[in-house]
Formats: structure tokens, C-alpha cells, sequence
């Protein structure tokens, strides 16, 4: 990184009147900022998610060993949620498995209930057909209300056989339970006057808190009206950049946060773009309201690779023919700035195109 550097550590705590950020650990001195970023986004409980404790690819791969042995030796799969992860891990055991039993459990009355912006009629007739297809059964209207997210232990990701208790009296067994919904926002080293109702904290369209203009919150952690994705971020980039330009001008003009001026606002996107892959092969993409794809784009878009070349050069700067596993010594290692606008948008936009 040219014009910066990485601390790596567990905030505690952040303090607005001080300005400091501490850490858990004891012998990790506070830093002090002018302009902050709060994008530490939403605690998740997938398996597809890692563990916090995890830094080294040796652990990533063992701990995706230990997730992959447990769906393997398990025959009756039940995943809490019915969003896009849950939808998405559930296509790819049944690509791998053709006779295990997945059962998807939501409290609400559709799947993809937490896409803020509209799927259309189309979109959602042709999901429900390919789960049909798949024999991939969802549970409507339903909250498990035992085991709860807390059972779950937040290293090992998922809980092995139990039994699903929903409110409405449902009693499923499961081989193995694994939690897809979103748990919470992780908000709880900030001060509860950032945080709204949902537990998000609350943005202007410039990016900056309701109240306190040198605080910026950026990604899953915000109330901005949208479906939580990455694929939104790399829109966003520029115009939080500008604005914390414009912020640190102001500060170093001697004034506070609220001088600065020309602030840039983020227009919240309307329509909804969703690539939807149920396995290498199959899936459902919304690419305008009206126009919904099938198995072929959705698994060149993304399903047969689940973009990970595309990301490989995102997050290294390297192109995806340069790329190899990284080993413990390469960890820490100097990666160049990624392009700003990341491939995953560029090859929605492109399908858009079509
Ligand atoms: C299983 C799954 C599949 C997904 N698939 C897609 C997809 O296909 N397409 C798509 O567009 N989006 C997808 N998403 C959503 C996407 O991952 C999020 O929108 C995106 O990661 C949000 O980025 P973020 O930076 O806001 O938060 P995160 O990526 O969650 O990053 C937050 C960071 O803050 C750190 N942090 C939190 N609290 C602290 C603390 N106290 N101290 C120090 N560090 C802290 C966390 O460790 C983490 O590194 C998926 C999400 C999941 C869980």
C-alpha cells in the first residue's frame, strides 16, 4: 500500500469524543483518527464465511475440509434462511449430492426476502421452479426457534445432529444444521448514538453518519436502503473518496467536517441485478426487472467459477494466469491496488448487454 499501512487487530471500542480506536488486546495501543471508516459490515454464521481466529491458508483449507466432511457424511441438511447464500449453498451440495435431503427453513412467505429493491414475477416463477427441479424443499413462514444462532459455536459453523424446532410447532431432524441468515450488524465497538433501530449505522447519501460528518460507515454495516452485496460496493468507491477528500481539506483547513464542500451523493441503485447459481450449471439471474436468465448466463456469469479468478486479481493486482495457492510466507505480502472497478460488475454489466 503506497499511501497508508494495515494494523491488525480486534477493536474493542470506539471513541467519537477521544477520537481512539482500542483493542482487545491489552498491549495494542489505541490509534487515534480525524476522519474514520466504519466498515466492519455484518457477523454471519455461514461456513462460507471464516472464523475470525483464521489467518492462515493452511487453517482456511482445513477448516473447508472439516464443512465439506460434515455435509458429506450427513442425509438430512437443513439450513436456517432462504436468502442468496443459503439458496446458493444449497444448489451446490445438491450439484455434489443427488440423494441427500435439503430442507431450506425462512420466516418469510418467499425466498430472497432480503433483497430491498423488487425481483420480478418472472424471476422468482423460474427460482421456484429450478428448486422444484432440484429437490431442494423450502419451509415458508417458519422461525427456528431451537437450536438458536447462539448453539452455534462461532469456529466450528454448523451443529450436528439435532433437531429443528420452528414457532409454528415444525420438529425436523437434522444430520447437520447450518445457519445461512444474517445474525446481526456489527456495530457494537461504536457508540449506541451511530446505531438505528435495525442495529445499522445510519448514512447520509455522502457516506458520512447522521451528526458527525468526519465519520464515514461504507458496506453491509450501513441503513442504506439496498441489498447488502459486494457487487455494489465498487460504485460507491468513488464517491466516498471524493468525500473524504473534501473532509480532510476542510480539517486541514482548520474547520470541522460539516465546511467541507462539493460533497458527492450516492444515488441508491433501483433495479436489482442478482446472479443466482444453483451449482456449477444451473441457476436464475435477474439482470433488469424484466429480463431474467436462465442456466447458461448464470453459470458463465458466475456459477462455474463463482468468480474466484475474478476476485484472484481483485484483491492481488495480479492477473488470474499468475495464480497459485498463497502459502504462510506469502501472507503478509505487498499486493498492489486492485483496479477500482471490480470484474464481478463488469461481467454483469456486460451480460446486461446480451
Ligand atoms: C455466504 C455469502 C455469500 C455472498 N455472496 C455474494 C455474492 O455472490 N455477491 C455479492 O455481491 N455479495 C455477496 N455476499 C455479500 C458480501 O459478502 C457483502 O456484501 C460484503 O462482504 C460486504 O462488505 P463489507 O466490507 O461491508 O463487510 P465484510 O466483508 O463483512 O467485512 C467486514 C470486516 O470487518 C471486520 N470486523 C468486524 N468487526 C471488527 C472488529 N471489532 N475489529 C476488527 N475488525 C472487525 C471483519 O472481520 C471483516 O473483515 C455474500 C455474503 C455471504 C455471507
Amino acid at each position: 500500500m503506497k499511501y497508508g499501512r494495515i494494523v491488525v487487530g480486534e477493536v474493542s471500542r470506539v471513541c467519537e469524543k477521544t477520537k481512539r480506536i482500542h483493542f482487545h488486546d491489552a498491549e495494542q495501543s489505541p490509534l487515534h483518527f480525524d476522519i474514520l471508516v466504519a466498515a466492519t459490515g455484518v457477523l454471519n454464521l455461514t461456513p462460507g464465511e471464516l472464523p475470525n481466529d483464521i489467518k492462515l491458508y493452511r487453517d482456511m483449507k482445513r477448516h473447508f475440509e472439516r464443512v465439506s466432511h460434515a455435509i458429506q457424511d450427513s442425509s438430512r441438511i437443513v439450513i436456517v434462511g432462504a436468502g442468496p447464500g443459503a439458496i446458493q449453498l444449497a444448489g451446490e451440495i445438491r450439484a455434489r449430492y443427488a440423494d441427500k435431503e435439503i430442507t431450506l427453513i425462512t420466516a418469510s412467505s418467499t425466498p430472497m426476502s432480503s433483497c430491498v429493491a423488487a425481483l420480478s414475477n418472472k424471476f422468482h416463477i423460474q427460482l421456484r421452479e429450478k428448486l422444484q427441479q432440484l429437490r431442494i424443499r423450502i419451509i415458508y413462514n417458519e422461525r427456528v426457534v431451537q437450536p438458536t444462532f447462539k448453539n452455534i459455536d462461532e469456529r466450528d459453523r454448523f451443529l450436528r445432529n439435532t433437531t429443528v424446532n420452528t414457532d409454528g410447532n415444525l420438529s425436523l431432524p437434522a444430520d447437520l444444521l447450518i445457519w445461512s441468515a444474517p445474525v446481526r450488524t456489527r456495530t457494537e465497538v461504536f457508540p449506541v448514538e451511530w446505531i438505528n433501530e435495525l442495529g445499522e449505522l445510519t448514512v447520509e447519501a455522502t457516506f458520512q453518519l447522521r451528526g458527525y460528518p468526519e465519520v464515514f460507515a461504507f458496506g453491509d454495516v450501513t441503513s442504506l436502503p439496498e441489498t447488502k452485496q459486494a457487487e455494489t460496493l465498487p460504485s460507491k468507491v468513488p464517491v466516498i473518496v471524493h468525500n473524504i477528500e473534501q473532509v480532510a481539506i476542510a480539517i486541514q483547513a482548520g474547520l470541522h467536517g460539516s465546511m467541507a464542500k462539493s460533497l458527492k451523493k450516492y444515488r441508491v441503485r433501483e433495479r436489482e441485478l442478482i446472479c443466482l447459481p444453483l451449482g456449477p450449471e444451473a441457476g436464475v439471474s435477474q439482470i433488469t426487472y424484466s429480463r431474467v436468465v436462465g442456466d447458461k448466463y448464470t453459470s458463465d456469469a458466475k456459477g462455474k467459477d463463482l468468480m474466484s479468478d475474478q476476485f484472484w486479481s481483485l484483491l492481488t493486482g495480479r492477473q488470474p494466469s499468475d495464480r497459485k495457492f498463497l502459502d504462510e510466507d506469502e501472507r503478509g505480502s505487498e499486493c498492489s491496488a486492485p483496479h477500482p472497478s471490480t470484474a464481478a460488475t463488469m461481467e454483469m454489466e456486460a451480460l446486461a448487454q446480451v
